[in-house]
Formats: C-alpha cells, sequence, structure tokens
C-alpha cells in the first residue's frame, strides 16, 4: 500500500466510526459565534471567564501597559519577538508577565512558555532522570502524556483519583528513589476535581515532588483566581504548577510556577523554551493585563465587573444550571455522557438544531465508550440564555 491508499483507508475507517475530524470556521460573537450564517451559543469555548465578550476586550491593552508597568518597558514592535527567548525573544514584556505571577505567587518563581502543551510536553524530559519513578493520573491531559513518552524515567499511572491505587504505587516506590505525581486539578473533560488534599497528606508521609496542572482552574477558582490548589490553601505544597493563559485568560501561553532553582534548571534544559520562538508583546500585555486585573481589580467599576465577581457568577450559573436541568455539576465543566461516539455526534446535532454550539468528545480523547458532551459554562451568560439546552437535556433524559 502506498501512502496515499494508507492514509485514505485510515480517515475511510476514522469516517466510518464517527471519529473523523474536520476543521470548521466560526466567528466568535460575545456568547455565540457564527458558521455558516446561523448563530449558535458557544458551550464549547474555554473562555471560562466570558473575557472575549466583555468590556475587556475592548481595552486599549498599550495604552493600560504604559500607565501600569511604563511606557519604556515596552516593545516598539508587538506583532512579534522573531528569536527564542534564550536569543533576542525575551523582551521587557516576559518580565511584566512573570513579575505579575511572582506577586501572585510570592516566595515562587514564574517561568512562561508558549502554550500549556509545551509546558507539559516540556517538564518531565528536563527534570525526570532514569532511576526515578513518575506516576500520572489515568486521566492527564495529553501534552503530559507527551512529556512522559520522552523522560528516561519508569512512568505508571494509577486509576482516576483513586488516592489508595496511588498510595500503593507510593509504597513501592524503591528508598531514595525520586518520585514524581502528575495530577490535574481540574479535569478537562470530567470537570471533576483532584483529591488535593489528600494527596498533599501522601506527599508529607512518602515525600515526593508534586506537579498540578492547572489549565481549567487557573482564574477561576480559588482567591484572585489563582486556582484550586490555592482555593484549598495548598499552592506551597505544590513543586511544578502549570497555569495557562488560553482558557479563563483568554489570551495564549502558560507559565510554569516553582522555585527559582528549578526555574534555572528549566531554562538549561526545557526543551520548547529553548527551540522555540518567543511569544509577540502584544500576546503577552493581554496576559499580563487580565493578571493584573485578578490580583488589583484596578479598572473594576460600572463599566468592567471585578473578576471576582465573575467568578462569583460563574459559580451561581453552575449551581443554577445543575439545579435546574439535575445534571451534577463539580465546575463550570460538565460532561453529558453518551456512550458512543455516534450518540454524542447524535447529541450535538440535537444541540445545533437548537441553536446551540456542543462539541461532542469521542475516543481516543477519551476512552472508549464514555464518549461525552463536553459543557463549558462561562461568567458572560446567564440562566435564561441556557433555556435550549435545558430544553435539550430534558429531550435526553
Ligand atoms: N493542560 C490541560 C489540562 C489542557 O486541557 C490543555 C488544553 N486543552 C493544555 C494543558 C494545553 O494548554 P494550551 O492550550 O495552552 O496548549
Amino acid at each position: 500500500m502506498n501512502l496515499t491508499e494508507r492514509i485514505e483507508t485510515a480517515l475511510g475507517e476514522l469516517e466510518a466510526a464517527g471519529n473523523l475530524r474536520t476543521l470548521r470556521t466560526v466567528v466568535p460573537e460575545g456568547i455565540y459565534l457564527r458558521h455558516e450564517g446561523k448563530r449558535y451559543l458557544n458551550l464549547s469555548s474555554n473562555d471560562y471567564l466570558g473575557l472575549s465578550a466583555s468590556a475587556y476586550a475592548g481595552v486599549d491593552v498599550h495604552s493600560y501597559a504604559a500607565r501600569t508597568w511604563g511606557q519604556e518597558r515596552l516593545s516598539a514592535f508587538a506583532h512579534g519577538n522573531p528569536a527564542s527567548r534564550l536569543m533576542t525573544g525575551n523582551s521587557a514584556e516576559y518580565d511584566i508577565v512573570e513579575e505579575e505571577l511572582e506577586q501572585l505567587f510570592p516566595d515562587r518563581a514564574a517561568l512562561v512558555l508558549g502554550c500549556g502543551f509545551m509546558a507539559n510536553s516540556g517538564l518531565m524530559p528536563a527534570l525526570a532522570e532514569k532511576g526515578d519513578l513518575i506516576l500520572a493520573d489515568k486521566l492527564v491531559h495529553a501534552s503530559i502524556i507527551e512529556g512522559l513518552q520522552h523522560t528516561n524515567a519508569a512512568f505508571r499511572r494509577f486509576p482516576h483519583n483513586d488516592v489508595a491505587a496511588l498510595e500503593q504505587q507510593l509504597q513501592r516506590a524503591e528508598a531514595g528513589q525520586t518520585v514524581w505525581v502528575i495530577i490535574e486539578s481540574l479535569y478537562s473533560m470530567d470537570g471533576d476535581l483532584a483529591p488535593l488534599a489528600e494527596i498533599v497528606e501522601l506527599k508529607k508521609k512518602y515525600g515526593f515532588y508534586l506537579y498540578v496542572d492547572e489549565a481549567h482552574s487557573f482564574g477561576v477558582r480559588g482567591p484572585q483566581g489563582k486556582g484550586y490548589a490555592a482555593e484549598l490553601g495548598l499552592e506551597r505544597e505544590v513543586d511544578l504548577m502549570v497555569v495557562t493563559f488560553g482558557k479563563a485568560l483568554a489570551g495564549a501561553g502558560a507559565a510554569v510556577i516553582c522555585s527559582p532553582l528549578l526555574r534555572r534548571w528549566l531554562i538549561n534544559r526545557m526543551r520548547p523554551l529553548i527551540f522555540s520562538t518567543a511569544l509577540p508583546p502584544v500576546t503577552l500585555l493581554w496576559d499580563a493585563l487580565v493578571l493584573h486585573e485578578m490580583r488589583t481589580e484596578s479598572l473594576k467599576g460600572d463599566l468592567y465587573p471585578g473578576t471576582d465577581s465573575l467568578r462569583a457568577h460563574l459559580a451561581e450559573l453552575i449551581q443554577e444550571f445543575s439545579e435546574a436541568s439535575g445534571i451534577p455539576a463539580a465546575s463550570h465543566i460538565i460532561p453529558i455522557p453518551c456512550g458512543s461516539n455516534e450518540r454524542a455526534l447524535a447529541v450535538a446535532e440535537a444541540g445545533r438544531e437548537r441553536e446551540l454550539w456542543l462539541t461532542a468528545i469521542r475516543h481516543p480523547t477519551v476512552p472508549q465508550g464514555t464518549a461525552r458532551i463536553r459543557l463549558s459554562l462561562n461568567a458572560g451568560m446567564t440562566l435564561r440564555d441556557l433555556s435550549p439546552l435545558l430544553d435539550l437535556c430534558k429531550k435526553i433524559g
């Protein structure tokens, strides 16, 4: 079989299994989006605070930055930093973002990367060595798995959120072995929270390094939106925290929050940092603006709801939706289980008829037989906006 035949056959199989992915062009319009002339409520975006459709979206980022951090720190060319951070891409906007993060997480250091995928895929290859043991929750994100595939350390997965199983695996570690435990604080496809307090208890007992991906909780949970570990007062127990800016912050990029020593090491060893072009200043400044607002709420007033009140509104909306639909919700990410890929696609299609933009999450993103609709609620919505969704939930039982 030549390459064309091989790929055509494989694509045909994907299509037959209800698993073919395609790109659809959409035009964002507040909490809605337009596709082929029709408007849909966007229930698939990770813009959890609704910032992209809020008054914040209209802020003149350059003036805000000049006022807040000083004109002299801003790059003349905003749209690119055309070199790696280690070459000449490390413009002052990186310092601004990292300083904002370091003020949110006192005594910690922050290292900004191009995106969460780069952070997660680069961390373990840079840090874990042959002889180390890595224990990762079964449902950690593909970007973390990508990193695990490029380490010399042994890695094992423990059943999702199963603290007893994790403890058994910890008991099997060799004396003196360096052990890493990797979890997400809020799981991206299930919307459930990690048993973080119990895992921190295990850390005290067994002494491992704790790595927590806060991609879906950063901006949304905890004081100042610092994430779920901070909500529990446990952020200092986390040795490696990954926060991303492409979700609740409605920007792009990510950061590792760690000790100053680890930061120095990562600068020397983390390949996605070393071998990739730096982010553009304009992107970094938006990230910095949102971080600064999370910390200080300096714009808060009639026009700009404070980020705290956006978080409070979102928490209320989750509660109201859960009560009205009867669907339990641990967070703003709410899965509607469908089982097969075909059923998930049919529910997404029924949503489309009600002007709801729903995404069917299928194998291999989730395990076989656990296809689902993944709803993400955001702070720009009200329960009224969700009434066609409530109607759909009743219909599908
Ligand atoms: N971690 C988790 C848990 C994610 O869900 C994602 C993206 N969906 C990432 C990391 C990757 O982040 P980014 O989109 O910034 O690459």
